[in-house]
Parts: C-alpha cells; sequence; structure tokens
C-alpha cells in the first residue's frame, strides 16, 4: 500500500466535450469523493495537473504566439484549473493547498516551497501543483515526476481517456494490440511507446518512482486503482 501518492491528472480529463465545459464540476465532485477514502486511508494525496482543456503552447505557437509565452499562458492554464479542483475539494470538505511554481500574487494561491508541500501532506492536507515545472518546453508530465521526485512520492497514478493501460501499439487502431501489466522504463523508451513523454520517463527512471497507468474516465477510477481493482500498467524500473 502507498503511503504518499502523486495522482497527475490532464486538463483535458476535467473537461465534458459533450456539455461544452472546459471544467466538468460533477467529475471534479466525484473525483473528491474518491479523495476523501483515499485519504481516510492515511494516504497522502498530492496532484499535478494540466491544462490542455484550456490551451497547449504547442498549438498556440502554430497559430503565431511564441512558444516562450504561449507556453506561459499554459503554466496560467493549469493555475486556472487548479484553484476550480480546490473549489470542488473543499465542497467535500477536504482541506487542500495549491502550491504554484510561478509567483502568483498570495491572494490567489501560494508559492511552492518543498518543506511547505511536505508540511501539509503530513497534515492530511491534499496539495495542488499549480503552473507545471514554471519553465516553458516542459508538460505537465515532466512537473508531475518532478514534484514527485521532490517529495519522495511512492508512485505516480497517471490517469488517461480511454485508455486503461500502455499497448504495444495503439489499441484504437490495431484490435490485436497488446497490454503490458507491468513494463520498464528502458521497454517505453527503446519502443519509443507515446505513453508519456520522454523527459518524464527518463526522470521517473533514474529517481525510481513507479508509475501507474490506468482509465480516468471509468467510475471510481483513483479509489479502484489504488485497491488494485482495475485494468492498469506499471511502468517500473524493477525488472
Ligand atoms: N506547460 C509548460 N511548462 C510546464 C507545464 C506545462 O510550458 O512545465 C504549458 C505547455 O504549453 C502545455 C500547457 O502548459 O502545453 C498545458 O500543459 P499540458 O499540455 O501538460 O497539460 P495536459 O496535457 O496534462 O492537460
Amino acid at each position: 500500500m502507498y503511503k504518499r501518492i502523486l495522482i497527475k491528472l490532464s486538463g483535458e480529463g476535467l473537461a465534458n466535450k459533450s456539455k461544452s465545459l472546459a471544467i466538468d464540476y460533477e467529475l471534479v465532485q466525484k473525483f473528491a469523493k474518491q479523495l476523501k477514502s483515499i485519504i481516510n486511508k492515511k494516504i497522502q494525496v498530492a496532484i499535478v495537473i494540466g491544462g490542455g482543456n484550456f490551451w497547449r503552447g504547442t498549438s498556440a505557437e502554430k497559430n503565431g504566439i511564441p512558444r516562450v509565452r504561449a507556453d506561459y499562458i499554459g503554466m496560467l492554464a493549469t493555475t486556472m484549473n487548479a484553484l476550480a479542483l480546490q473549489s470542488g475539494f473543499e465542497k467535500e470538505k477536504l482541506t487542500c493547498r495549491v502550491l504554484s511554481s510561478l509567483s502568483m500574487d498570495p491572494k490567489v494561491c501560494e508559492e511552492y516551497i518543498n518543506e511547505k508541500a511536505i508540511k501539509y501532506l503530513n497534515n492530511g492536507e491534499i496539495v495542488i501543483f499549480a503552473g507545471g515545472t514554471g519553465r516553458p518546453f516542459f508538460t505537465t508530465d515532466t512537473a508531475a515526476t518532478l514534484f514527485a521526485s521532490e517529495i519522495g512520492a511512492d508512485a505516480i497514478l497517471m490517469g488517461k481517456n480511454n485508455v486503461d493501460g500502455v499497448y504495444d501499439s495503439d489499441p484504437k487502431l490495431n484490435k490485436n494490440a497488446k497490454k503490458f501489466h507491468k513494463i520498464t522504463f528502458d521497454e517505453v523508451l527503446t519502443r519509443n511507446l507515446k505513453v508519456l513523454d520522454q523527459t518524464a520517463a527518463s526522470m521517473a527512471k533514474d529517481n525510481k518512482i513507479d508509475i501507474v497507468i490506468f482509465n480516468i474516465l471509468e467510475d471510481d477510477s483513483l479509489k479502484k486503482v489504488i485497491e488494485n481493482d482495475i485494468p492498469h500498467t506499471v511502468i517500473t524500473t524493477k525488472e
């Protein structure tokens, strides 16, 4: 059983396209209920949230905004999501802190300081990391491995939209795609599997942090993945 986990939520995982909602508040409420039961098990929870439901630096660059600026807009998008999650969690009476890698007005959220994050986690508070790594040219997957390393998380739970693990080819295109229950980072890198970006994979490998891939859209997925109760793939350094 994990003691401290970091959950990576993609921005797109928060959206509800059929209702044209950038943030599906009902879904946030569902996450909050599951987190409550995880916290009750005395598991500490940190979250890195993406921003893809609002903005992606690479797509904006194609429309003429310089990449560095486009990426800062993306980091602000992650901060908007972090604040929305915080409200959703507080509604469920969970104590939750938003710590940002970017300097923000303290009325908006707190600045990330490692000791502060550890203190909050030890108090049983949920810590949401906003602003990604705080630098352009990175993704929030890399931020997840960076923060998991900094806070000494046992594992990163990386929820995907409608994919329940790592396959040797795209299961949406190839009916015979083979799924891995466990796979090493080396294999993910050499096979060039597109499950997470290469910077994130090599950092997780160097810091020996397992990454668990599962389908975030399955009912109660966060709770179930902790209980080993839904299909998933563990990416690990252990053979
Ligand atoms: N971003 C960045 N540096 C980081 C993390 C994110 O510049 O450390 C920017 C980048 O433009 C990215 C956007 O924020 O496209 C949203 O993050 P991401 O694409 O990782 O979100 P997700 O796909 O998880 O929703």
